[in-house]
């Protein structure tokens, strides 16, 4: 079976009615790309620049450290996209260990909140990451915005990080693309504020199931109430996809579900036409997108968007497995 995946490599993710589809890889430093070009990823959807900055005892890397590495990434990638996402630090993802001293660490100081409370990391990072785009197709991507002047903080952050290195006579891409990580229910909820300042949107399910059903993503003992099916999270993803897509403006899903091969066919259904994953799940999902018709998946899915009954939901996307 692993021999007949990898076959797929070089085919493209067409579905059998000819909707081509988005494959991209999460990454978590640039040593991944190699095994993103062997999935025959489309690009990178999602480089979690964190990892750069953990277990260094909160020595923060300089720029030019994070210049090379963001450069090594959209290097290897040859050519293809790298969507570079700023520190998504706090909560699971502590800088120090010994830091972690908020009460609810998933609800406080974390990613872009983090990154607007210390604009000198924050510049520092964008302008590698901008430097980056000088050497292939960099975009940049926000995580965890709720509100609108984080957004426009975050938009002035870039202008600002972009006018420091033409100061300095540093060459970089001046329309590298900005967009949000929909990871927090008010995001999705509140999709206008977003997609008339965005270049784009990716939907980050871990995070959004997290936050919409209440359930900490780490924590074991309520890990059986972590249910992507649940209407609530199912209708909030649904939304996001279809405003993104009526302003024009791409829409992925960054989150586990995106490589989840059980629910390529419901993100299909409802429009979603980027998925980004592990590179390790990519020929999976394009197996399952090659042998799937849109027009049957379509109907079906608006059915399990009607639902707010977990069973019906649940069965119905059983029954698209088998369409
Ligand atoms: C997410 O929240 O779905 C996501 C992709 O980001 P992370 O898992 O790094 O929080
Ligand atoms: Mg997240």
């Amino acid at each position: 079976a692993r021999k007949k995946l990898q076959k797929l490599k070089k085919t493209p993710a067409i579905t059998k009615d000819g909707t081509e589809i988005t494959l991209l890889a999460n990454i978590e430093l640039p040593d991944d790309c190699p095994a993103a070009m062997e999935a025959g990823a489309n690009g990178v959807g999602l480089f979690r620049s964190e990892f750069l900055f953990m277990g260094r005892n909160s020595k923060i890397p300089s720029e030019d450290e994070q210049f090379e590495q963001y450069k090594r990434a959209v290097v290897l990638m040859k050519g293809r996209p790298v969507t570079i996402r700023t520190l998504d630090i706090g909560a699971d993802k502590p800088l120090d260990q010994s830091e972690q001293t908020a009460l609810n660490p998933a609800l406080g100081l974390r990613a872009i909140r983090y990154c607007l409370a210390e604009p000198q990391i924050f510049l520092t990072q964008l302008r590698a990451i901008l430097r980056a785009s000088a050497f292939g197709k960099v975009r940049i991507l926000i995580p965890m915005l709720a509100h609108a002047f984080e957004i426009d903080q975050s938009l002035a952050m870039v202008a600002q990080a972009k006018a420091e290195l033409r100061e300095r006579g540093v060459k970089f891409d001046n329309d590298v693309d900005v967009g949000a990580m929909i990871e927090i229910p008010a995001a999705a909820l509140a999709l206008p504020m977003f997609v008339k300042r965005m270049d784009f949107l990716s939907i980050g399910t871990n995070d959004l199931i997290q936050y919409t059903l209440a359930i900490d993503r780490v924590d074991y003992e309520v890990a059986h109430l972590y249910n992507p099916l649940h209407p609530a999270v199912l209708q909030l993803i649904s939304m996001t996809i279809a405003a993104g897509h009526k302003a024009g403006i791409d829409v992925a899903v960054c989150g586990e579900m995106a490589g989840d091969v059980k629910l390529t066919r419901l993100l299909l259904g409802m429009g979603l036409r980027e998925f980004s994953m592990h590179p390790a799940q990519l020929l999976s999902v394009k197996q399952e997108i090659l042998n799937s018709d849109l027009a049957r998946i379509m109907p079906q899915t608006r059915k399990i968007m009607r639902s707010m009954e977990p069973n019906v939901i649940a069965d119905a996307v059983e029954q698209l497995q088998l369409m």
